[in-house]
């Protein structure tokens, strides 16, 4: 079926942020502080602020991007006082017309989609709509104070899929009441929805949030980053073997999340999407040194030269690894720009990754 906004087979859309922070949202989850977050502190961005912001993203684009849309995103866009929503589209609307911008998207809660309020956009290019999950188990929407149900988001997935948008869901993992266990089981609820896409978030403690409180009187411990990865390699793998791609594992490296010392504790790594790739690539090629009845030393492994880092790791540490948990002296990392990205040669033995 073809999906609203959607250009067929294309490459990375360029996304332009226009930040709603805890706009339309009379929440507070336990998790949020939005102004951390974004770095921006809580306003409607005028017209003129979403003009110039525009303009700016649009200026940087050296090669044409597939798509490229605008995106509401920070708070919850339907949830927004209807004028609000209104404008804040139209303001999105010169760029469409002028063919700079493809199309709209935002993210907004789950118990903000309705027929009414779907009907707000039926005269705008939206083609991607986005809900805050972060959980399917009810007791643990509860303990985070996100004010809506699992059912809910079976509800709103259902609705946003009969009006042809792409949906994409997020959930978070080490929540307060929540474990693997219960994250495997939301990204099982999730996958049964058919998402268009998914991204998924550790719980992270920032300055001003109820969390931060908890955090203090000891009754919320973080994840530890290592744990953490490992968590979200499952989801991960479990996504991909769905067919549902995960286009983003970690906050982005935000300036007011590092400069402003909002964050406090947790799982925080600015490169966290691609520590859970290069694990991944470390247990594929750990498995197939297992298999081997006599390994090489030096060890060759041939990769394809965008995939080099990941096999390496961060600070080179899957290659420590590597020679310590199978006592080899030395690793000959070779690029290869003929081999596909997910196949690596590792001592002449093909290896497909996951
Ligand atoms: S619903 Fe979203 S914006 Fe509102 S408090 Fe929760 S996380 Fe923050």
């Amino acid at each position: 079926m073809q999906m609203r906004g959607d250009t067929g087979p294309a490459g990375r859309p360029l996304i332009i942020p226009v930040f709603i922070p805890h706009m339309g949202c009379p929440h507070q989850c336990i998790f949020c502080n939005q102004r951390a977050i974004t770095g921006k502190a809580a306003q409607t961005p005028s017209p003129q602020q979403i003009q110039e912001e525009v303009n700016r993203f649009l200026r940087y684009g050296k090669n044409k991007p597939s798509t490229t849309q605008i995106s509401f995103f920070g708070g919850s866009f339907l949830g927004l006082e209807k004028g609000t929503i209104l404008s804040l589209l139209e303001a999105a609307m010169p760029f469409v017309r002028r063919k700079d911008v493809d199309s709209i998207r935002f993210s907004t809660r789950p118990d903000t989609i309705s027929q009414e309020s779907l009907s707000l956009l039926d005269r705008f290019p939206v083609s991607t709509v986005e809900l805050g999950v972060q959980s399917m188990n009810d007791r643990v929407l509860d303990a985070a104070g996100r004010g809506h149900r699992a059912a809910d988001t079976v509800v709103a997935a259902g609705m946003l899929k009969e009006h042809d948008y792409q949906v994409g869901l997020q959930m978070m993992v080490g929540l307060p009441g929540d474990d693997d266990d219960g994250a495997m089981e939301t990204a099982r609820r999730i996958a049964a929805l058919r998402p268009n896409f998914v991204r998924i978030y550790p719980t992270l403690v920032l300055k001003g949030s109820l969390l931060a409180g908890r955090l203090n009187d000891g009754s919320y411990h973080p994840m530890a980053l290592e744990s953490c990865v490992t968590l979200v390699k499952r989801l991960y793998l479990y996504f991909k073997l769905h067919d549902i791609p995960v286009v983003r594992m970690g906050l982005q490296a935000s300036d007011g999340l590092t400069r402003a010392g909002d964050f406090i504790a947790g799982p925080y790594h600015p490169a966290f999407g691609h520590l859970v790739h290069g694990e991944i690539v470390f247990d594929a090629i750990s498995s197939a040194l297992g298999r081997m009845e006599k390994r090489p030393d030096p060890l060759t492994i041939s990769a394809h030269p965008g995939m080099v880092s990941r096999v390496q790791g961060l600070n080179k540490q899957n290659i420590c690894r590597l020679k310590s948990a199978f006592d080899i002296k030395k690793i000959a990392l070779l690029q290869d720009e003929y081999l596909a990205k997910d196949l690596l040669v590792v001592a002449e033995q093909q290896v497909v990754l996951p």
